[in-house]
């Protein structure tokens, strides 16, 4: 007998919405549903946790302060477990530079400055300084030169808010400048799930048009969703899931020629990309020397090598970039204003991302984006060697690869056991390794095809073994009723935050 959710694969997915809108709201089924993901997330309970027992649990604050010297002593024991696998470049992204030197320099600038906050622009002059040259550099870098207008922007705390902040920019402008009540944003399906957040965040419509089987934005399904409330475009360089650079070219001549902005997410290739074309890939122009580019982001907390916790967002012309600020003349506390979301900002991100920027120099980002552009390639033409798997694309250094005759997620379950943190995709299924400095260490690309090899051997000699990430995957493919993959996936958030 099919599964429950192949059966439900073969139905119509708007008919499956409203079997499940009806299904929440029949008291039993929705008793049985929580005890199903009860029953899930319990099960996650123990991976996610795997220091309980082992440590001291606070659910309380300790009555007296525990020594320096002991939480020091359990902090380096932690990090030395944990950072085995990233720093020997087991890790798909996560940690892009990952150099015991470039780390240490990190935290000396974090603690010279850890008491910085740019909120109190008149105490720490330093970080203004820091943060407008992160700015400039950045824009610079992506084409501020070449274009015929001014281009500006804000430091954030990440690619997600640097998105948001530019969706919710084009949102106001359209209100205030086009009396536009509903703003649409038209996205390609491989755009980050930071554009859903905007969307729902700010009350936008967010159509997302299906990639091309190039897994590109597909420019003429994109002009066809245009309608008159819509505000902006989205093309990325490249995309998160396939690695892909869409074409922007002639989505900024689609933008321009609609009165629309175009952001371009460049949050994972904007250290990467500018110095493809430099070192022989072709690329086409994807920054602000298009006049269509309205907006971008870019992460200098990924291939900007900074620590955690800081992007760019950059926008064509003071007048937009206003758009995203926030000021308010008549709060009992004073006049305040802010430039992002957050009020307080941790400084010493700004300073250590400054720090990181000024000291790998052009020259330095060039070489390293030359070694990972490099082994990315390497990868690529090695997977595609591998009977079985099929490369999605034409990627630069998100390798993604899926498969027409294994369940890629047994694959991706066969890496995990080989110590691999390999990122899963769906639709189509598909797993990637996203190529960073950590993966051009002498001997890690062989490793990783040597196992990949063995990961499909095993799993084409025992097609059908049980458990692992392949059967959740599975079923958030096949399912239509996304309502409740996404319910059983806030009850994993809720199990993160779980103390015994
Ligand atoms: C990482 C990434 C983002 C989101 O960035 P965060 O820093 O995780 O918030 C957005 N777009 C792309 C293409 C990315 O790779």
């Amino acid at each position: 007998m099919p599964s429950l959710t192949a059966l439900l694969s073969r139905v119509d997915p708007a008919i499956a919405r409203k079997v499940e809108r009806a299904m929440r709201r029949v008291p039993f089924l929705r008793r049985q549903m929580e005890r199903q993901y009860d029953a899930i997330v319990d099960e996650l309970d123990a991976s996610l946790h795997p220091y309980r027992g082992r440590l001291a649990e606070y659910t309380q604050l300790p009555a007296t302060g525990r020594s320096r010297d002991e939480i020091l002593a359990e902090m380096t024991m932690l990090r030395d477990e944990e950072q085995g696998r990233w720093r020997d470049g087991f890790v798909s992204g996560a940690v892009y530079h990952g150099d015991a030197a470039h780390i240490d320099f990190l935290n000396q600038v974090y603690a010279l400055n850890s008491q910085s906050n740019p909120l109190h622009f008149d105490l720490w002059p330093s970080t203004v300084k820091y943060e407008a040259e992160i700015v400039a550099m950045t824009a610079h870098m992506l084409g501020a030169g070449l274009s015929s207008d001014p281009v500006v922007g804000t430091v954030t705390s990440g690619g997600t808010e640097s998105i948001l902040l530019a969706m919710r920019a084009y949102r106001d402008r359209a209100s205030a400048e086009r009396g536009i009540e509903r703003a649409r944003i038209v996205a390609p399906s491989s755009a980050h799930a930071a554009f859903d957040k905007a969307a729902q965040y700010f009350a936008m419509d967010l159509v997302r048009v299906p990639v091309g089987p190039d897994y590109a934005a597909d420019v003429d399904a994109m002009a066809a969703a245009i309608d008159k409330n819509t505000v902006a475009l989205v093309g990325s360089t490249p995309s998160f899931p396939h690695g892909i650079v869409d074409p922007i070219p002639e989505l900024a001549a689609l933008a321009q020629e609609e009165g629309i902005g175009l952001h371009v997410d460049a949050c994972l290739g904007g250290f990467v990309v500018p110095f493809a074309r430099g070192l022989g890939y072709a690329v086409p122009d994807f920054d602000f020397r298009l006049p269509g580019v309205t907006s971008m982001s870019a992460d200098t907390h990924k291939y900007g090598y900074a620590a955690k916790g800081t992007s760019v967002v950059l926008y064509r012309g003071d007048a937009l970039r206003r758009y995203q600020y926030y000021a308010v003349a008549d709060w009992p506390g004073g006049l305040y204003f802010s430039p992002t979301f957050a009020g307080s900002r941790p400084g010493a991100l700004s300073a250590a991302c400054w720090a990181a920027m000024v000291s790998t120099g052009e020259e330095g980002y060039r070489t390293a984006a030359a070694g990972i552009l490099a082994t990315g390639q390497l990868i690529r033409r090695w997977v595609e060697q591998i009977p079985d798997l099929v490369v999605l694309g034409d990627p630069l250094f998100v390798v993604a690869f899926g498969s027409p005759t294994l369940d890629i997620y047994r694959v991706l379950d066969a890496m995990t056991a080989r110590g691999w943190s390999l990122n899963g995709l769906h639709h189509p299924p598909a797993v990637h390794l996203c190529v960073t400095l950590r993966h051009t260490q002498p001997g890690v690309a062989q490793r990783f095809v040597d196992d990949l090899r063995a990961a499909v051997a095993e799993v084409k000699a025992n097609p059908s073994a049980k458990g692992g990430m392949a059967p959740v995957y599975g079923m958030a493919a096949s399912m239509p009723m996304h309502g409740l993959v996404e319910d059983l996936l806030k009850r994993v958030v809720d199990a993160l935050y779980r103390v015994a």
